[in-house]
Formats: C-alpha cells, sequence, structure tokens
C-alpha cells in the first residue's frame, strides 16, 4: 500500500486531474490511497468570502461562491461529459448550497469564528477529493470517494486542529484499510478532519502533506508520494533561483527543518508520522512524472557539499524584550515564553543577552497585544519586514569554519541574528526583507555552483 498526495496545482484544472488520472494508473499494482488538496488558489478564496460575509458583505461573498461554483462545475463537467456530470451534478450542487447557507448564516451574524472559518475552507478538499474520485470511477480506476472528516480525528483548536492519532488510526483501519484490500483507491481530501463531536476542522494551511502522512502511517503504507509543481526539494526555492538543483536524497531531519524555516513545498510535520514509521517519502513533479524527484529517507548519504538546501521564510516580525534590570534571573525567560503561548504566537528564532531576549515570530494580529503585554514586565520593541534564512546541511556538525564562509560573503548585510546549534544541521539568520532574495541568490551561487552529483541532480 502506498499513499500518493496531490496539490493544488495537480488539481486546478481537469487537464490536471486528467494528468493524476493517468500517474495514478501507473501505481495501481502499489494499492494507491490517493489524497488531494483543494483545486489550486480555492482554499484562499473560500477564506476571502468567510471573511467578507463576517464583515457584513453577504453579497460580495456570494458572488464569490457563484464563481467556485461555475469553476467547479466547468472542470467536472470537462472531466466527466455529459452524462455522467448530469449524474453528479447533484451531489455536488447539495455541497454548493450548504456553502451559500454558511455564508448567509456567517452574514447574519456579522461575525466568523474560527469554527466557521473551518467550515467554510473545508469545502475546498471536499469538493476536488468528489471531482477526482469521480473522474477516476469514468476512467476505469475504481475510486472511491472518502469523507477523510470521518478519519482524521482532531481536537477542537480550530484552523491550526491537531490530530488524535489513536482514534484516527483505528478509524483508517476500519473505513480505509478494507477499500484498500478490496481492490479501491479510496480518494481522500487532506487538510480536513472532524472533533470526536463531528464538528469539521482543518490542520493548518498547507496541511494536506500532512494529511498524507498520517495516512500513511496509520494504514502501515511502503512509502508516501508527495507529488506537486516543481521536481522535489531543491537547494532553493526555484522561483528565487530558477538554476536551483534537485537534491536526490535528503534526511528526515534536513527537510524537517527546511520546511520550519519556510521551504513550502512540504508541510513542517510532514515528517513525523513517517519518522516514527520508517517511511520513506518522496516529493515528485506532477507535470514531469518520469523524474526521480527526492527522497526523504532517515539516513542521508554522504555529501561533499555543506549544505544541503537555503530556505528562506519572510513576513517575520522581530521581538527585542530588554530590561534594564539584571534580567537572566530564574524564571524571566519563563514569564517571557508564557506571554508568547497566552496569546499564540508561534517563537521561530530566539537569542539572549544579559540584558535582553530577541524572538521571531510569522508577523501577525496577535503581536500589538502580546506586545503590549510584555510590556508589563520590560522594555519592548517590535519591528515587521524582516526574513529568516537558514542553511540546512547534516555535514555542518562537524566541518569547521561555516558561519566564516557564510557571513564573509554577507560582509555588506545586516544581520539582526544569528543562531546555530540547536539542532546541529542549521544556521539560521535574521535580515531585512528586502535584501533576502539578493542574499538567498548569492549564497546559492557561493555553496552551490559545484555539487556533489551523487546527492544532487
Ligand atoms: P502544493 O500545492 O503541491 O502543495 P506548494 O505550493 O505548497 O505545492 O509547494 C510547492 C512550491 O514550494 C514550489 O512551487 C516552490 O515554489 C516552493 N518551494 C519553496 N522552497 C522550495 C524548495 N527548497 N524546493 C522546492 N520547492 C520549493
Ligand atoms: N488547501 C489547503 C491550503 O491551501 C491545504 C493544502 O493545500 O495543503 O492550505
Ligand atoms: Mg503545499
Amino acid at each position: 500500500m502506498i499513499v500518493m498526495k496531490f496539490g493544488g496545482t495537480s488539481v486546478q484544472d481537469a487537464k490536471a486531474i486528467d494528468r493524476v488520472a493517468q500517474i495514478v494508473q501507473g501505481r495501481l499494482a502499489d494499492r494507491p490511497v490517493v489524497v488531494v488538496s483543494a483545486m489550486a488558489k480555492v482554499t484562499d478564496s473560500l477564506l476571502a468570502m468567510g471573511r467578507a460575509a463576517g464583515n457584513g458583505d453577504r453579497k460580495g461573498a456570494l458572488k464569490m461562491a457563484r464563481a467556485l461554483r461555475e469553476r467547479h462545475y466547468e472542470t467536472a463537467g470537462e472531466l466527466l461529459g455529459t452524462a455522467l456530470f448530469t449524474e453528479f451534478h447533484g451531489e455536488l450542487g447539495t455541497d454548493f448550497e450548504d456553502l451559500d447557507e454558511l455564508l448567509r448564516g456567517i452574514g447574519a451574524v456579522g461575525e466568523i469564528t474560527p469554527r466557521t472559518y473551518d467550515s467554510v475552507a473545508a469545502f475546498g478538499e471536499m469538493l476536488s477529493s468528489k471531482i477526482v474520485a469521480a473522474a477516476f470511477a469514468s476512467r476505469g480506476l475504481p475510486g472511491e470517494h472518502v469523507d477523510s472528516r470521518q478519519c482524521l480525528i482532531t481536537d477542537s483548536s480550530y484552523t491550526r486542529a491537531v490530530p488524535q492519532f489513536d482514534e484516527t488510526n483505528e478509524r483508517l483501519q476500519k473505513r480505509v484499510k478494507p477499500l484498500v484490500e478490496a481492490g479501491k483507491v479510496p480518494v481522500m481530501g487532506g487538510f480536513i478532519g472532524s472533533t470526536r463531536a463531528g464538528v469539521t476542522t482543518t490542520i493548518g494551511r498547507g496541511g494536506s502533506d500532512f494529511s498524507a502522512a498520517i495516512f500513511g502511517a496509520g494504514l502501515d503504507a511502503a512509502r508516501i508520494e508527495i507529488w506537486t509543481d516543481v521536481d522535489g526539494m531543491m537547494t532553493t526555492d526555484p522561483r528565487l533561483c530558477p538554476d536551483a538543483r534537485r537534491i536526490k536524497v535528503i534526511s528526515f531531519d534536513e527537510a524537517a527543518e527546511l520546511s520550519y524555516f519556510g521551504a513550502k513545498v512540504l508541510h513542517p510535520a510532514t515528517v513525523l508520522p513517517a519518522i516514527q514509521k520508517n517511511i520513506p517519502v518522496y516529493v515528485l513533479n506532477s507535470h514531469n512524472p518520469t523524474c526521480e524527484g527526492t527522497k526523504i529517507t532517515a539516513q542521508s548519504p554522504p555529501c561533499t557539499n555543506i549544505f544541503k538546501a537555503i530556505a528562506l521564510k519572510k513576513k517575520i516580525t522581530l521581538i527585542d524584550v530588554a530590561t534594564p534590570r539584571r534580567l537572566l534571573v530564574h524564571g524571566y525567560l519563563k514569564s517571557i515564553f508564557e506571554a508568547f503561548d497566552r496569546h499564540q504566537v508561534a517563537i521561530d528564532v530566539v537569542s539572549t543577552s544579559e540584558v535582553a531576549v530577541s524572538v521571531t515570530a510569522e508577523t501577525n494580529e496577535a503581536i500589538p497585544a502580546l506586545a503590549a503585554d510584555l510590556a508589563k514586565i520590560a522594555d519592548v520593541k517590535y519591528e515587521g519586514r524582516k526574513a529568516i534564512v537558514c542553511l540546512v546541511g547534516e555535514k555542518l556538525r562537524d566541518t569547521p569554519g561555516n558561519a566564516a564562509k557564510v557571513f564573509s560573503i554577507l560582509k555588506d548585510v545586516k544581520i539582526r541574528m544569528i543562531s546555530q546549534g540547536a539542532s546541529e544541521i542549521n544556521l539560521t539568520f535574521v535580515i531585512e526583507e528586502d535584501d533576502a532574495t539578493e542574499v538567498v541568490r548569492r549564497l546559492h551561487q557561493a555553496f552551490f555552483a559545484e555539487v556533489d552529483p551523487e546527492v544532487f541532480a
């Protein structure tokens, strides 16, 4: 059994879904379970509708919902042909009626809660998974739609719900495994789940990768394939550096660091379930299916390059917490971190001195209130428009002089924070967002002009 996950661009229109069907057809002997994202940009537009309805713009929200309905009908019509589409039309129609109803309700209340946000966002994956399952069936593939909300059980931290593995695994064994054993291809939406009480949840943006890994681990898959729109994990985001190279093999640890610090190609939590069961993860390109992609595995092979890749995370706020008193007395850091916890602001990078603590977090609307809270115990300054650059490689552990090499290339760049050591495989620093692209390009040129052919393509 294998899990194959297809991201938003891989199911963005009829042509893309047709390609998915062909790729899955080629893997039937491996008994695939298919996980799909919402069609490209659909989650963004659903959230925009929810927001509009919450702000009282009910008409605007319903107009966006109509455009979404048309896009899905058009795709389904193209994939299924008239006769089959007529059969399927009613099923999609019911979902769109439900969405309209929900938006009207939000509009009437004039407020959107995280719980209703999730109910709105979940339509993307609900719809795409139904369309893909129907497209499979119309192409002679034994596709069978499974509502992921009945399998992925989470807590009720809406918009970032935490999977409850025992219950989820039990459900997967009961609902999905028998289908695979009967020769079916289950088709499931990523990203969505539900609480034990049956309330719809989502597990965080980009979370379909994580869903695929959860399903793979719960079903003891032989491998997990993440199909996307690039040839694999690359030495940096190819949108930043068109000459980025494909990484042929990378370790779970390296991949996790890269995705945590901005390599969007993989959701940061994806590798956790895979590590626990030692299931290899592959990143593959649905637009170039014969390419070998990237294999993510427990052990990475020896590599002559110091670094495997450079990740970049923008939209970062730097928060400096300082006090004239001697700070690092017992319990002081605790009180600072507790404030972050109370405001649910996740910390990326930390550095401390005798009188100050600097912390970075993704820029978000909770930061002003957090800063006001921290101001009760210290002087607080915060500044947005920063970026985190992270260089990752297991060789970093035992090669001297790496930091010197990196920063000698960036002599003219203002570095706001530096961190190395926590995981021993990353060198991370914070710069101005405006410098970010240039910095990544320079580093990429310096460290990847020549690459180890065993590890990079
Ligand atoms: P999907 O919709 O398939 O989940 P995403 O858009 O979430 O795809 O992720 C794929 C994108 O990740 C690529 O198009 C690429 O621009 C970006 N990306 C960022 N860093 C990397 C990297 N190191 N290697 C490959 N892709 C990367
Ligand atoms: N559709 C969701 C998102 O856009 C989940 C995913 O694509 O992984 O965040
Ligand atoms: Mg993604």
